[in-house]
């Protein structure tokens, strides 16, 4: 499974792993390796990390937690407490370390550094009264991201992951309804 990093904050992308989330949910983070690779293909985060199950554990409570909190940005709503809770405690934690050189920035960390990273992510982004946060137009897709567009007209987490296939969609249903109404249209004169 490929993962889609289109949330604007790693956070939200983390969010994203889990699709479908009300009809029949699909979950990308399967196992320890999944993780792995998320973390390795997702900027600013450090290239490697070793996961085992119980660290796997720690990132999809911390990911639930993270999609509660985003939910209730989107329904604007209060904040779910014990997904507060969850979140803090994870950003409490150390974070990854940053060195720069004439190569750009090396970040480097175990997993609970990078959790601790995410989780700070997230909460800049949940504690900015300005952030849009939105739920993807493809309402099977539940992702949340954040539009920064000018003047918030985005509609979808992505165009390949969503837009695209919408868009292809309504056009096949256009041409379906056009054959259809081929000759019957009287035209009005
Ligand atoms: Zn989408």
């Amino acid at each position: 499974m490929s993962f889609a990093f289109v949330s604007g904050n790693p956070a939200l992308d983390l969010a994203g792993t889990v699709a479908s989330r009300r009809d029949a949910p699909v979950d990308a983070l399967a196992e320890p390796l999944d993780l792995e690779r998320w973390v390795a293909e997702c900027d600013g985060l450090p290239g490697r990390v070793a996961v085992d199950f119980v660290g796997l554990e720690s990132a999809w409570s911390l990911r639930e937690a993270l999609y509660r909190l985003a939910l209730d940005r989107v329904l604007d709503r209060a904040f779910d407490p014990s997904s507060l809770k969850i979140v803090n405690r994870a950003a409490a934690g150390p974070v990854p370390t940053v060195e720069l050189s004439d190569a750009g920035l090396h970040m480097s960390g175990d997993l609970l550094a990078v959790l601790a990273h995410i989780a700070r992510s997230g909460m800049a982004a949940l504690a900015d009264p300005h952030a849009c946060f939105k739920e993807c137009g493809r309402t099977v897709c539940t992702r949340i991201y954040l539009d920064r567009s000018r003047g918030a007209r985005r509609t979808w987490c992505g165009m390949d992951e969503c837009g695209n296939r919408v868009k292809a969609a309504a056009y096949r249903a256009r041409r379906r309804s056009s054959t259809v109404g081929d000759g019957g249209a009287e035209v009005t004169a």
